[in-house]
């Protein structure tokens, strides 16, 4: 039914040479295994990693995002980078919303709501939007109002139609980065709530078809008890997405 995802977010490393290394050595492992398909794969690089990487990966299950999108179509707009250039690159998936974006570089929840609408208006990439609460908002109980309040703010211009096609990575800030993952349960239950949101706003058969990944120091230690989650359909992984050894065990674990 839904395919699980397990996707790469590099953040900002990694040069050509060393992305064309990491794509050798895990088309390499794929097919040493017999690449399944029961799991796809993607690899979100820097913006001038993008089409390389595209190139590297083309005809297997690896597919590549982008990091972010400008929420301007084109323009004045020095610095930024537009859908229609991401579109045509040969490239799968865009991130969307990231906290790293949305704290370091302050972006709004408006901004956002933009972002996602061009992705799926006027391209045919998968917008993999981000959510997810600070830890005094865990710490309080209110981490629910705070994911919904992201969701109804960013998906408030989304068509019901457009709905299926987006991927919802739940990663809890206090998660990210810092070696301190959501406890599986946590995780299963922000799932579910969040599909149970989507039901409400776009219709169960849309809810049953997002994808709804867990974020935040994902590690092959700990990997397989939150994907058990049967709301988890797959993971959004930064640091131990570096080592194409590292992400490989994440994509094993995830086909039992
Ligand atoms: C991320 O960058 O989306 C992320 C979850 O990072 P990490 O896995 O390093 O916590």
């Amino acid at each position: 039914m839904r395919t699980p995802l397990l996707a790469a977010n590099w953040k900002l490393y990694k040069s050509l040479a060393e992305a064309l290394a990491y794509a050798d050595a895990l088309l390499a492992a794929l097919d040493a295994e017999g690449d399944c398909l029961r799991v796809e794969l993607a690899v979100c690089p820097p913006f001038p990693l993008l089409y390389p990487l595209a190139e590297a990966f083309k005809g297997s299950s690896v597919s590549v995002g982008a990091q972010n999108v400008s929420e301007y179509l084109e323009g004045a707009f020095t610095g930024e980078t537009g859908i229609n250039q991401l579109d045509g690159l040969g490239l799968g998936y865009v991130i969307i919303g990231h906290s790293e974006r949305r704290n370091v570089f302050r972006e709004s929840n408006e901004a956002i709501a933009d972002k996602l609408k061009i992705a799926l208006t006027k391209s045919s990439l998968v917008p993999i939007l981000c959510v997810g609460e600070p830890l005094d908002y865990r710490k309080d109980g209110r981490e629910l109002d705070f994911v919904k309040s992201q969701l109804q703010t960013a998906l408030k211009d989304v068509e019901p139609s457009d709905a299926e096609r987006i991927v919802i990575a739940y990663e809890p800030i206090w998660a990210i980065g810092t070696g301190v993952n959501a406890e599986p349960k946590d995780a299963e239950e922000m799932a579910a709530e969040i599909r149970d949101w989507l039901s409400g706003s776009f219709g169960i058969a849309a809810a049953q078809s997002v994808r709804i990944l867990y974020g935040g120091s994902i590690k092959p230690a700990n990997w397989k008890d939150i994907y058990a989650g049967p709301n988890v359909d797959g993971g959004l992984v930064g640091g131990a997405s570096l080592d194409p050894a590292d992400f490989y065990t994440l994509y094993q674990l995830m086909l039992g």
